[in-house]
């Protein structure tokens, strides 16, 4: 348990530095792939019951960067509308519980002003953290690696 508090700080830090390297100038996360990819796993689509430590933790750090509204009407048990301060992209946000233990939440784009900057995004999706449910999708599609390689891939070095 300790080892996981160690690695999840760890990774809290890291996903934090990654924010303020996609929010750098006049850029902002939308136009980066890899964040939008992260933010935006959802295990529905997986037919599985799970969440990535990863995209709640990318969806908290990035949160201050957006306006947020709440939705009365919506798919998932808290349904909002997040609009990037910066280029007004909007996006929907919802968290649900699905089962005993298991909570997710997912970060997706209804509008997107931004236009691409970032690296592309790759599958399998490389997590360190990685997922933590009842029901899990393919290796060919979420990948376990180590702290370094998911450095690299989400600081885009
Ligand atoms: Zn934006």
């Amino acid at each position: 348990m300790e080892d996981f508090q160690i690695k999840y700080n760890k990774t809290s830090q890291l996903l934090k530095k990654a924010i303020v390297y996609y929010y750098h100038g006049n850029s902002c996360a939308c136009q980066y792939p890899r964040f939008m990819q992260i933010v935006g796993i959802n295990c529905i689509h997986y037919k599985a019951s799970f969440k990535a430590w990863e995209t709640t933790l990318l969806i908290e750090k990035v949160k201050p960067y957006f306006e947020i509204e709440t939705l009365k009407n919506g798919s998932e048990n808290t349904n909002e509308k997040w609009t990037c301060r910066k280029c007004k992209s909007q996006f929907n946000y919802g968290w649900s519980d699905f089962s005993i233990a298991v909570e997710r939440d997912v970060l997706f784009p209804i509008k997107l002003n931004a236009k691409e900057k970032g690296e592309k995004a790759i599958k399998p999706i490389p997590l360190y953290l990685g997922l933590y449910g009842h029901s899990y999708p393919s290796k060919k599609e979420i990948t376990n690696v180590n702290f370094d390689a998911f450095k690299t891939y989400i600081m885009e070095k």
